[in-house]
């Protein structure tokens, strides 16, 4: 029974019980119009509360229902009718109330919460709108200023923020169910408010709609929904209800159809998948409690400070007191500008502060769960340290290294019980971006490698599992990425139209911009190791530009000039030189946006399908989780692999053999001839 009614003198208890988040199935609907007609007929009842049961209050739609055709009874007409229902329901809300779940509560003529509930329509992040009032009944209900923010953002708001908003009448401390009876008995037979849906919408401020226009196109850049949801809201306050209602499921209707939609659902989706996947269920990962880090440069702290985040206490070892001082400092610094951001109080930042112990020696870690090496990319500084680990950990303890390029299992040799060793490759900063590639050696134990994925969900990053190659997933793509870049400027394209088409494709800078941010000279150092394995990576321009220390911003230039204390990049002469010397001889064209974007993004797919087949990354959905989690590339696109199955493979392979031909990229690999013929990457996997 997905609902369930009990009566409490003269008020009904409607309870959904759908775990595990009350999603709105075609059941839960029909089960919603169902109760109202029951307690409508019922003469002994004078007002309902509609509760759930488990953690949260109906927290969406259905996600096996995305997609699909809708079923009857469609929500908006749920939410009509209970809006109509002759008794006044009270929304009772734990958890979240959200998309579908806040439109049922819109529909209740009150709502009452438990102050840690959080309320909001988040639809812009899966590239629809809301599509059974939301956008219509919010501006009626709280006005169109606060409506424009929940709905175009799509970022929830707390119960307190909620009741100051008019969104909820009133916040209940103590038992929800028993505080939302006693609300329903206050109100019974007190006269009605009026329905939302005849409300009239609050004047609105002179501006408001351009300003918000302004606003929310400078943030969603190409992505469709949030102007869309804007253009809805503003309907909503202009319109009456019935023509705002049209406009609203139009808009949805449509949206759910789109490219951007199907893409975000994707990546929601492969984000749902990645922290459980299935070759590990059933292993029960080894528990980890308390952590150390060795090393607390500029990803040792970041760590730190994830684990820090996430309530662990840590321990943070560097080589001597100066640099313990120096990788506190650098936590601190963290810390300082999170306060200063906002994001946490100071008290906060003071507590997780208090949680890191710095030391110079390992005698600390002798009863450690997790050991995080993040020490200079040098096999055997790393290899010092783990032989040091095995001599003071316990033999259970888990230790894994952050190496970027090396390999884990070469690192890991000496290593005391080597199936508690694994990678664990965070990106920088690392208490910032989401990703983490979870690196199993050749010895790593199933519990160690699901220990890996659990740290990631403590941690709220996005764990993919990666299979041991130069650069893993992420890394390894990268370098294409930029030898890609590198033929373009080399055949008529500059570094400034390069970046400026990979941001107009949705990233959030291009390619050169990037390398001068980070710095080139960690480039160069791998190539320099390719190149004593006998590689023969492709960065003439790159390699010039390290000889004369053009390292980017670091060293006030790179691919581009910068004016002291300024990091607008500035097209620089002494580059464009270099790189005309390097292209004489090679032919030069023109070169449009969508063609540049095509000579970088198609050749990562070319790669990230090799990585597919050698089973590097296990599908193509961790693929797409890598570059968006880890790179920026834009989510709407739904990631490289969604993007080219999206654009068609055939399409991808032509566009890859007319560049191949001209000298400008890899000829497309047979594993993606063979997806191409078969129509999709699925057929590269098992
Ligand atoms: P970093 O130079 O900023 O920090 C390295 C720190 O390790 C320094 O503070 C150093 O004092 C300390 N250290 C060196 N030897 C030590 C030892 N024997 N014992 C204790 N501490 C020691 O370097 P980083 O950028 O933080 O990189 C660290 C590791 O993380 C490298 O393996 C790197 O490849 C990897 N990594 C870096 C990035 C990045 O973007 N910087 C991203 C992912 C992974």
């Amino acid at each position: 029974m997905t609902v369930t009614i009990a009566r409490e003198d003269t008020v009904a208890v409607v309870t959904v019980d759908n775990p595990p988040v009350n999603a709105l199935s075609q059941a839960l609907r029909q089960a919603l119009v169902d109760a109202v007609a029951e307690l409508d007929a019922d003469a002994a009842v004078r007002a309902v509360v509609l509760i759930c049961a488990g953690r949260t209050f109906i927290a969406g739609a259905d996600v096996n229902e995305f997609g699909k055709p809708p079923q009857p009874p469609h929500l908006p007409d749920v939410v009509a009718r209970i809006e109509g229902a002759r008794k006044p329901w009270v929304a009772a809300i734990h958890g979240s109330a959200l998309g579908g779940g806040l439109e049922v509560a819109l529909g209740c003529a009150y709502r009452v919460a438990v102050p840690s509930a959080s309320l909001g329509l988040p639809e812009v992040r899966l590239g629809i709108i809301p599509g059974a009032g939301g956008t219509v009944r919010l501006p009626r209900l709280i006005g169109p200023a606060a409506a424009v923010d929940l709905v175009t953002g799509g970022s929830p708001v707390g119960a307190r923020k909620a009741e100051g908003l008019g969104l909820v009448d009133a916040l209940i401390d103590g038992d929800l169910r028993a505080g939302a009876i006693a609300f329903a008995g206050d109100i019974a037979g007190k006269p009605v408010p009026q329905p939302i849906s005849e409300r009239v919408v609050p004047p609105v401020e002179a501006g408001l709609w351009e300003t918000a226009e302004k606003a929310v196109a400078a943030k969603a850049k190409r992505e469709v929904a949030p102007l869309r949801a804007l253009a809805s809201v503003r309907r909503a306050s202009e319109a009456d209800f019935a023509s705002a209602m049209a406009f609203e499921r139009e808009t949805f209707l449509e949206l759910r159809g789109s490219a951007q939609a199907a893409a975000l659902r994707h990546v929601f989706f492969a984000e749902r998948a990645a922290p459980r996947p299935p070759e590990l269920a059933g292993i029960t990962p080894r528990a980890i409690r308390s952590a150390a880090v060795i090393g607390g440069g500029t990803m040792g702290a970041g760590i730190a400070a994830a684990l820090r985040d996430a309530g662990l206490p840590v321990v943070l070892i560097e080589r001597d007191k100066d640099a313990v001082e120096r990788g506190l400092a650098n936590v601190r610094a963290i810390y300082d500008g999170s306060v200063k951001r906002n994001r946490i109080p100071q008290a906060v930042a003071d507590e997780r502060m208090a949680g890191v112990v710095g030391a110079d020696d390992y005698d600390l870690l002798a009863d450690t769960d997790l050991v995080i090496e993040a020490v200079f990319e040098d096999i055997d500084v790393k290899r010092a340290v783990f032989a040091r680990l095995s001599e003071i950990c316990r033999p259970d303890a888990v230790l894994a290294t952050n190496t970027s390029y090396l390999d884990p299992n070469a690192i890991s040799e000496g290593v005391r019980h080597p199936e508690r060793f694994l990678g664990l490759h965070f990106f920088s900063p690392a208490h910032v971006m989401k990703l983490l590639e979870i690196v199993p050696t050749d010895a790593t134990a199933p519990e160690v490698l699901a220990a890996g994925f659990a740290l990631a969900r403590q941690l709220g990053k996005i764990p993919v599992r990666a299979g041991i190659c130069d650069g893993f997933i992420g890394n390894r793509i990268l370098k294409v990425t930029r030898a890609q870049a590198e033929r373009l400027v080399l055949s008529g394209a500059t570094p400034a139209s390069v970046d400026a088409a990979m941001r107009a494709f949705g990233l959030p800078m291009g390619p050169f911009e990037a390398q001068d941010l980070g710095g080139l000279d960690i480039a160069a150092f791998q190539r320099k190791a390719a190149r004593a394995r006998g590689e023969t990576p492709f960065a003439p321009v790159a390699d010039r530009l390290c000889a004369i220390e053009r390292f980017g911003q670091k060293s006030a230039g790179g691919w581009y000039d910068y004016q002291p204390g300024d990091r607008t990049p500035k097209p620089s002469d002494a580059v464009a030189a270099i790189i005309a010397e390097e292209a004489a001889g090679r032919p030069q064209r023109r070169w449009e946006e969508a063609e540049i974007a095509d000579a970088i993004v198609l050749p990562m797919v070319n790669e990230a399908t090799r990585i597919l087949e050698e089973r590097v990354a296990l599908r193509a959905a961790d693929i797409d989780l890598v570059k968006i989690h880890g790179y920026g590339f834009p989510r709407w696109r739904g990631g490289p692999m969604h993007y080219a199955e999206a654009r068609g493979l055939a399409a991808v392979v032509a566009v890859l053999d007319r560049l191949s031909a001209d000298g400008l990229a890899e000829p497309p690999c047979e594993g993606l001839r063979r997806a191409a013929e078969a129509g999709g990457f699925s057929a590269l996997a098992g």
